[in-house]
């Protein structure tokens, strides 16, 4: 039985689909990973024992220590998160952005924040979005995925990491991950083989190759209807551009939404803290009060 070592790519109904190189293993977890309650995730580097290189099946063995480990979507070693909305069809919803932004960062892990689509708008709508974000703490691009040039650039960007893709449908997520990764549609092709006929349309993240030490990690589950445990009150943490003039405020703690002698809402509009991001900041504050109740 030989050894091998790589990365699960795919987890559906008990197998773990292992790249090792150009060889793409279906696994099952061995006996004592269960036993002692590791389970394996996808994004994890793992050993393998090959049980029949013909079939190209074997099983996981070892899980090699975690970078860090994300609950929403269920992945391990994960760099950064490419956070993709559409400058317009569909029409930007900055609260459903904004909860993207919260559900990432409250579990840590960097946000680039991608308005694809360019193409339909004017330049001066593309800047009033990146503008949007511009104190928020996320890096920003705005691209169309139907440009090459463009395409080129984001593959740059994303070169030596295993970046996780998010956002919500039809805003060119496919797109970008069939243009940046050109096995995409083949790999998808070879689990779908192994697994009979129109299995791989299961909302699980699937991780796909850029190049040999970059990757792309397809995430159709993860919707971000649902943030983790979050008071209300921590909501504004994932506001820095509010946070940073919290301090002034007659009330402490304050909520920034009612108060009087608020220092953040003097400033909403053209004092520093976007219209859009305040409301958005509004909305996921109450929604978050209300779902203490319960
Ligand atoms: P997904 O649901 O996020 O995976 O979105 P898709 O990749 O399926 O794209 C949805 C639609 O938008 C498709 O018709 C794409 O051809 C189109 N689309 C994607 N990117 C661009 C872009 O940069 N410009 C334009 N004009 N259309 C795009
Ligand atoms: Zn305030």
């Amino acid at each position: 039985m030989t050894e091998q070592s790589g990365r699960i790519v795919k987890g559906i109904g008990g197998f773990f689909y292992v790249s090792c190189g150009h060889v793409l293993y279906e696994c099952r977890a061995r006996g004592v990973l269960r036993k002692e309650k590791v389970k394996p995730l996808v994004g994890d580097y793992v050993k393998i024992a090959v049980t029949d290189p013909e079939k190209q099946t074997g099983s996981v063995e070892e899980v090699l220590p975690r970078r860090n480990v994300l609950i929403r979507p269920e992945t391990a070693n994960v760099d950064q998160a490419l956070v993709v909305f559409a400058c317009t069809s569909p029409e930007p919803n900055f609260v459903l952005l904004d909860r993207f932004l919260i559900s990432l960062k409250s579990q840590e892990v960097s946000c680039l924040l991608l308005w694809n689509k360019k193409d339909l708008v004017s330049a001066e709508e593309a800047k009033r979005l990146c503008g949007i974000y511009e104190w928020a703490g996320v890096g920003v691009r705005c691209i169309s995925a139907k440009s090459p040039e463009d395409v080129e650039a984001l593959r740059r960007e994303l070169h030596g990491k295993t970046t996780i893709l998010a956002g919500p449908s039809g805003v060119g997520k496919s797109t970008l991950l069939n243009a940046l990764c050109s096995e995409a549609a083949m790999e998808t092709g070879e689990i779908s083989r192994k697994l009979g006929r129109g299995k791989h349309t299961t909302r699980h993240a699937e991780i796909f190759t850029i190049d040999e030490e970059s990757f792309l990690c397809d995430t159709p589950g993860f919707t971000a209807l649902e943030l983790p445990e979050l008071e209300a009150g921590e909501v504004s943490e994932f506001y820095p551009e509010m946070t940073e003039h919290a301090g002034k405020c007659r009330f402490q703690p304050c909520s920034h939404t009612h108060e009087p002698g608020c220092a953040v809402q003097a400033l909403v509009g053209d004092g520093g803290i976007r219209r859009e991001r305040y409301a958005s900041y509004c909305t996921i504050y109450q929604e978050q009060k209300e779902r203490r109740k319960y």
